[in-house]
């Protein structure tokens, strides 16, 4: 049983050997590199995108409240009228066109300074926006130039999986389906070799007690990198 399952993981190797090939390739850091860059550019678009949108509304709501202050002080204009009719109290109007006078200057620097971020925002926006399309030129050769790469590699690839089918016929499902999870993990060798009573893959000593199951051909899991340990 440990024999056939050994010998499906040293064809395996082939197969994992093909895959570091292609994972640690130019063509793939390339691609990967771009492709991260989009993904990138694209959630920070949208992330610009939001933020003009929130500033605009912002913007909005405060040039309301400069034109209510704006039509409040316009009562104002009739002062010396209703002070001659009436002789109200001037100093007493004054302050209040004053308090309306000073809230709307506080309202126009603020709108300024929104004006200004709206501004910045979409300036941004767009020098993101030109770089992103500049750059899906080189995205798109970089693509393909992965994919010629990986379909070059296709027929070995089958060859290795037709080779580890037939390797996996009488092995345990059990066995296999751990065996199968595992390398999925990104663990390899799955299998690994107790020598000197440590993990010949991580160094790890297993406890004696569980060294002893290897004796008799049973397998453990290695406490340290997972991988299955036999004797
Ligand atoms: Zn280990």
């Amino acid at each position: 049983m440990l024999k056939a399952i050994l010998n499906y993981q040293e064809i395996d190797r082939k197969l994992y050997q093909l895959e570091r090939e292609l994972a640690g390739s130019a063509e793939r850091k390339k691609y990967a590199k771009l492709k991260k860059y989009m993904e990138t550019a694209s959630e920070k678009l949208d992330a610009l995108d939001a933020k003009a949108e929130a500033l605009k509304a912002e913007l909005t709501t405060l040039e309301e409240k400069y034109a209510i202050t704006a039509a409040a002080l316009e009562e104002f204009d009739h002062l010396e009228e209703l002070v001659e009719n009436g002789g109200a109290d001037l100093s007493f109007y004054k302050k209040k066109a004053m308090m309306h006078l000073d809230r709307m200057k506080k309202l126009k620097a603020d709108i300024a300074a929104l004006e200004d971020a709206v501004k910045a925002t979409d300036k941004e926006y767009r020098e993101l926006k030109a770089e992103v399309i500049s750059k899906q030129a080189e995205y798109k050769t970089a693509k393909e130039e992965y994919n010629v790469l990986k379909e070059s590699k296709e027929g070995e690839k089958a060859a290795i999986e037709a080779e580890l089918k037939k390797a996996a016929v009488g092995i345990d499902a059990n066995v296999l389906t751990v065996y199968k999870t595992k390398r999925k993990e990104k663990i390899f060798p799955v299998y690994s070799q107790l020598y000197s009573g440590r993990c010949s893959c991580c160094s790890m000593e297993p406890p004696l007690a569980a060294q002893n199951k290897l004796e008799g051909g049973a397998t453990i899991e290695c406490d340290h990198c997972h991988r299955i340990l036999y004797k």
